[in-house]
């Protein structure tokens, strides 16, 4: 076969993000158990379960509680403030979609009785220290999915 035979394959200029490495879930009640923390956060208040048998309280939320298996969970308002626990910088290896952000920080925020993880915006790693206080920003996330979605992050208290 000589060479003038080849096919010839192209690339796209753009590659659409997967869906199954799209870094936020779908977010109705058709997709996901834990819609109602979605739809709670679209209205602007996080929130998260809490087991109405043995009182414990979980993040990220859950259809089942992880202590005692009941699946009697209420969802709970989380303050809307709260207090960085431990942060780093995301230099390289961050999600898809993500990439042209770098460097960026995440850490682990301490809101009422539960700590999560989120991207904190608004200042440098350098800027920050551990015990400083942030706010909940909630973020619309464009594209990936035929409904509006919502994430959360925080920033530094103005
Ligand atoms: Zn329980």
């Amino acid at each position: 076969m000589s060479e003038h035979d080849r096919e010839t394959v192209e690339l796209p200029e753009t590659i659409e993000l997967p869906r199954l490495l799209d870094f936020y879930e779908l977010q109705t009640a058709e997709h996901t158990g834990i819609h109602e923390f979605y739809e709670n956060l679209r209205a602007g208040t996080l929130t998260t379960t809490s087991c109405r048998d043995c009182g414990d309280l979980q993040f990220p939320p859950r259809v089942v509680c992880p202590e005692c298996h009941s699946d009697e969970l209420e969802y709970v308002e989380l303050p809307d403030e709260g207090e960085l626990f431990a942060f780093s910088t995301v230099r390289a290896g961050a999600p898809l979609g993500m990439e042209s952000e770098v460097p960026f920080v995440t850490g682990i925020v301490e809101v009422g009785d539960v700590r999560l993880s989120s991207r904190i915006d608004g200042a440098d790693y350098d800027e920050l220290e551990i015990g400083d206080p942030v706010s909940l920003k909630i973020v619309e996330i464009e594209g990936g999915a035929d409904h509006e979605r919502v994430f959360f992050r925080f920033e530094p208290r103005a």
